[in-house]
């Protein structure tokens, strides 16, 4: 049995950081940058005033000094008459200063009367006034190694570029297995059950900003399991849940194996989750999860979110969180505990609580909960008020 940080660094090595492609910032919102992207003007490209009131040339900053307006500088239209000493420019804020070196008094503290402003007694030290470049500058890189944010993509914006170069966003092939499995909406027989792994992953793939392709359920058998990796071809992962431990109706790992899968498998020493597989097909990588809803859920937080991070462009390994416990819990056991708590709250740390059943076919507890309690393996019985770690999900 491998650990879970094992795991994770052999499925980060299956994938790589896709291929640039062109998008306009419109559309840049969490995607990566591939490169840097330059400044190209300065910000801001003049001195401007950062309040309304009155632009003075330094000499004139005196107190009690009573100075002439000339005329009216405002955002978008800057001020370029004559000026001489003793002169003052009603100016608004954005408004382009209308020579180097002045001074703006705010407007609630001059006294103005007809054309004439009469400085206060005490004069603030101040100068209200951003000066050219404070921001950036014409040239000056900008490069974060995250999904872009929306100050990012402000940011970007007032480099002035309008289209960035980002990575692609991974194809994600997810595929559902099993003979008991009817798609939601449709009348289970009396046997069967609804598939719900293959919506819960396309929703874990598209909150991590890839896109997800949902196939058809794929049934127990060579033949359909084939087709479904042949629909499968071009993706860049393909996911598959279920039909992957030993059992005689268990042909995933067969079936891809034929079909040119380099196949790992891998016993993680994690809890909840079976072996997980994982390798090369073709031109994809294969992440097979259990079929377990709870365990494939928790196999992708831990293993999938990570893999399109990656190819995404950015490192988003699970980072572990501190919480107080809030009620006991018994030792963790052999392998590593997952189990899913919920968060209350509490300062400065939050409180978690897990729940009482760990049984990982209860979609209404993996719902309800909002966080894995890490167990490390071997941990004894924790206490309430102890501090432990945990995932949020
Ligand atoms: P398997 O790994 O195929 O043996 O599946 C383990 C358990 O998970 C079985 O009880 C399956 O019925 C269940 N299961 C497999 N796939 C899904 C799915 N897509 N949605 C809900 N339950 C599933
Ligand atoms: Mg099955």
């Amino acid at each position: 049995m491998i650990t879970v940080e094992e795991a994770l660094e052999k499925v980060l090595d299956l994938v790589a950081p896709l291929p640039a492609e062109t998008v306009p910032l419109r559309r840049a919102a969490g995607r990566v940058l591939s490169r840097a992207v330059t400044a190209r003007l300065t910000q801001p490209p003049f001195d401007n005033s950062s309040m309304d009131g009155y632009w003075i040339a330094a000499a004139d900053h005196r107190p009690g000094a009573v100075l002439r307006v000339e005329g009216e500088a405002a955002a978008g239209r800057r001020y370029s008459g004559p000026l001489a000493a003793g002169q003052a420019v009603r100016i608004f804020t954005g408004a382009p200063c209308p020579a180097p070196g002045g001074i703006v008094v705010l407007q609630e503290n001059v006294t103005r009367a007809g054309d004439c402003v009469t400085l206060p007694e005490v004069l603030a030290d101040k100068d209200n006034i951003r000066p050219r470049g404070q921001d950036f500058a014409e040239g000056d890189r900008f490069f974060p190694r995250h999904p872009l944010s929306a100050r990012d993509i402000g940011l970007i914006a007032a480099m002035n570029v309008a289209e960035v170069p980002v990575h692609r966003r991974p194809v994600v092939a997810i595929l559902s297995t099993g003979d008991e499995l009817v798609e939601p909406g449709d009348t289970p027989g009396p046997d069967q059950i609804i598939a719900s792994n293959g919506l819960i992953l396309a929703a874990m793939v598209e909150a991590a900003g890839a896109e997800a392709h949902l196939l058809p359920i794929a049934r127990d058998t060579e033949d359909s399991l084939r087709a479904a990796f042949t629909a499968a071809r071009g993706a860049d992962l393909i996911l598959t849940s279920g039909g992957a431990s030993v059992g005689d109706h268990d042909l995933v790992g067969a079936v891809a194996g034929a079909m040119g899968l380099e196949r790992s498998f891998w016993k993680i020493s994690m809890r909840p989750g079976k072996p997980l597989m994982a390798g090369r097909m073709g031109q994809s990588v294969l992440l097979g999860l259990p079929g377990n809803p709870v365990s494939a859920t928790v196999c992708a937080a831990l293993f999938l979110r990570p893999m399109l991070a990656r190819m995404l462009g950015h490192d988003a390994r699970p980072a572990p969180l501190q919480a107080v416990l809030a009620a006991d819990v018994g030792p963790a056991g052999p392998r590593t505990h997952y189990m899913r708590a919920r968060l209350l709250p509490g300062t400065p740390l939050p409180r978690i609580e897990a729940f009482e059943s760990q049984d990982s076919a209860r979609l209404g507890i993996l719902a309800e909960a909002d966080a894995l309690l890490i167990r490390p393996l071997g941990d004894g019985p924790r206490t309430a008020g102890e501090i432990v770690a945990y995932l949020p999900l």
